[in-house]
């Protein structure tokens, strides 16, 4: 049995004529990076927001399974970073940190610069927030979310606006502070190339609902180059594979396969197929980066399209 920090049950937010989330379901592994992958308008923030305690959800539930459901102690040992980061403009990075430190009962100098520091901003002295790069108030953004050490950070198009320096940075120390504190982060992003250096999981939506959640290692594996199989008789089709001396291969249903090796000889495969009088309805291969394989499930890239360059 999985060890879950948050779960979500049909969790679901409408607008007069907008579902922004439509019976969402996450399920959220302690300790993961999760990443919440979606197009402008697709739901992302909304369901942060529900799961943060500020919106409230029009149907639908959600546990903190990882605080034996106690959605008060969740609360206290979250940080999250919604939409824009609300920052003090005429106040320094310091002193912003410093007025969330006094909420939470911490005094110390060293624990704000040494926030500065893990975020990557301990340069910007007396400048006033409202003046500091979008990169910079993105940074502090998190730091203030990281304020009295959550268990769960949430993270709202964190590496938004950023230039390709700044979001490897931001990317490292989010890599670091999961590794080293174990913290559970739910991070959302419409780059699906950006949250896969980092996801451990993902959840694709589109409109509102959710359409897929996976494992990082099971889409890399939908993304690998492959031949397709489609035939009412997948059984029938092992044997073939594996006199072939075709190790790599995997079955999806009862009625497709997916082979990850001979993908240059696929009319010999074809053939061996065919000479045992199996029925195959279709057979191709199949590639797509990450990017592609988005855009195509979240229907942005037209049927015909769908990189099965079938024979
Ligand atoms: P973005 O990255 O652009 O913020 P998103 O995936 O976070 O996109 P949401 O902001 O959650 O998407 O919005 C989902 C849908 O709900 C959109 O159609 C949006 O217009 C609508 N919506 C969000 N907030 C409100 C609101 N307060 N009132 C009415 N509609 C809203």
């Amino acid at each position: 049995m999985e060890d879950y920090m948050l779960i979500t049950h049909d969790l679901t937010k409408k607008y007069k004529d907008t579902t922004a989330a439509d019976r969402v379901n996450l399920h959220i592994k302690k300790g993961s990076i999760y990443g919440l992958i979606g197009k402008n308008g697709a739901g992302k923030t909304t369901i942060m927001k529900m799961i943060a305690g500020l919106a409230r959800p029009t149907s639908g539930s959600f546990e903190y399974t990882g605080f034996n459901g106690s959605v008060n102690e969740a609360y206290s040992r979250i940080g999250a970073l919604i939409e824009a980061p609300a920052l003090e403009p005429n106040l320094t990075a310091y002193d912003n940190i410093r007025i969330k430190c006094l909420a939470y009962g911490i005094g110390d100098r060293k624990y704000i610069n040494d926030l500065l520091e893990l975020v990557g901003i301990p340069e910007t002295g007396k400048k006033k927030a409202g003046r500091l790069s979008l990169g910079q108030k993105q940074r502090l953004g998190i730091a203030l979310a990281l304020v009295g050490d959550p268990d769960v950070l949430i993270l709202d198009e964190p590496i938004n606006g950023l230039d390709p320096q700044g979001i490897a940075e931001v990317r490292e120390m989010l890599m670091r502070l999961n590794d080293e504190k174990g913290i559970t982060i739910l991070i959302s992003s419409h780059i699906l190339e950006e949250l896969a250096k980092i996801a451990t999981d993902y959840a694709i939506i589109d409109h509102g609902r959710i359409i897929e959640e996976s494992t990082s290692k099971e889409l890399k594996e939908k993304c690998r180059d492959k031949i397709v199989i489609k035939t009412p008789n997948v059984a029938a089709c092992i044997p073939v594979i594996d006199r072939m001396g075709l190790k790599d291969y995997g079955v999806v249903s009862d009625k497709v396969l997916h082979v990850f090796e001979g993908l240059s000889d696929i009319s010999a495969l074809n053939m061996e197929l065919a000479k045992e009088g199996i029925p195959i309805e279709s057979i191709g291969t199949e590639s797509s980066d990450l990017e592609e394989y988005f855009l195509k499930i979240t229907g942005s890239i037209p049927g015909e399209r769908r990189g099965n360059k079938g024979q």
